[in-house]
């Protein structure tokens, strides 16, 4: 039976990307070897990375004076990265859910962290607004999607200092303007790659500036001097990223993305807003998720959660149940969801609806 891969990350990546991974793992570039055990200093590799970073700046059109990283270590190794090469007195965050809670943990340990405001009260069912962002921060944190909790910032912020973004769950869903933001980073498992690769997207000029001494692998301007190449870079999951920049980019970029994106998650929301058996769970309906739907069933048929998710299981709709901390059902729809994946969740509702009427 065919599945539609609703997971939040790792995740789904589509059908030519998976494919072209596995015969460069099976054997890359016609050199009779696999892309696994070829020296990351070959011209072909070399090849591999360097059109991986013109593709980053070409779709979302990063300006001169910026730097594109490949590094190890995740999103969550960066929540430390950043602190380390950025904090020298006080750093902002907006609090918007576990991650940013994460990443908030970290900068504390390099100096002064202001919480301009927090969504935990309401556990994360909204993202907060009307806060005032320092201006004598070093920069202010924020997490552009919030995987767990299905809240997102559909516009990039204006902000008195640097914005650093965690966008890990949706980068390139959107069309953004890079030069609002100071550095940009996230995890590639959740919309562009498999796990082992974390992109990082910073501008130049704000690093240097902090009288810390930063360890050779931490500070990023090593990355940068040598093009992601200081140690060895995560070789396939950089590959599975081009193949996924290339077709990102054959579909019609990021706005060609960002209009799926929307028709998606419209179809989806409304069948949750319509079907009396489910509720959103995002209280503010301007702060709903494209990219992680999040949904529970109806107050009055909570007993029939095991159920649906039992029944939609049946039917192909793989990795729906919510997180732990939300609880219910989670539909993430990254870039590579097709639309009829979207249309057989919402019959799938419906379906339940039926039988239970
Ligand atoms: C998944 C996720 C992370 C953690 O990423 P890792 O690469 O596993 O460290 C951080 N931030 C957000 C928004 C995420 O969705």
């Amino acid at each position: 039976m065919k599945k539609f891969n609703f997971g939040a990350g790792p995740s789904i990546l589509p059908q030519e990307v998976i494919k072209a991974t596995a015969e460069a793992c099976l054997e890359f570039d016609n050199m009779g070897l696999s892309l696994m055990e070829i020296s990351h200093r070959t011209k072909n590799f070399q090849a591999v990375i360097d059109e991986a970073i013109a593709l980053v700046k070409e779709l979302l059109k990063v300006p001169e004076g910026y730097s594109v990283l490949f590094l190890g270590g995740g999103a969550s190794t960066q929540f430390c990265y950043v602190p380390f090469n950025l904090l020298e007195k006080k750093a902002a965050y907006l609090n918007t859910g576990v991650w940013a809670r994460k990443a908030v943990k970290e900068a504390k340990l390099f100096g002064e962290v202001v919480e301009v405001a927090s969504g935990a009260a309401a556990n994360y069912t909204y993202i907060p607004k009307n806060y005032q962002i320092p201006a004598d921060a070093d920069y202010f944190h924020i997490t552009t999607n919030n995987t767990i909790y299905g809240t997102e910032l559909h516009e990039d912020i204006d902000s008195p200092v640097p914005v650093v973004a965690d966008m890990s769950s949706d980068i390139f869903s959107r069309v953004i303007d890079v030069k609002k933001y100071g550095l940009i980073y996230g995890g590639a498992q959740k919309n562009l790659s498999m796990a082992g690769v974390t992109f990082v997207i910073v501008r130049d000029d704000l690093l240097g500036k902090v009288s810390r001494p930063l360890p050779t692998m931490i500070d990023y301007r090593t990355h940068i001097s040598k093009g992601s190449m200081f140690n060895t870079p995560p070789v396939v999951p950089i590959f599975t990223c081009l193949q996924t920049l290339r077709w990102i980019k054959s579909q019609g970029g990021v706005p060609a993305m960002e209009k799926l994106a929307k028709e998606r998650a419209e179809l989806l929301y409304n069948e949750i807003d319509r079907n009396p058996f489910f509720r959103g769970t995002v209280t503010h309906k301007e702060d709903r998720s494209f990219m992680n739907i999040c949904f529970v069933m109806a107050d009055d048929k909570k007993e029939l959660e095991d159920e649906f998710r039992e029944f939609a299981t049946a039917r192909g709709m793989h990795g729906i149940k919510g997180h732990r901390d939300v609880g219910g059902f989670r539909a993430s729809t990254y870039n590579a969801m097709p639309i009829e994946g979207v249309k057989a969740l919402v019959e799938t509702m419906q379906e339940f609806e039926r039988l239970h009427s």
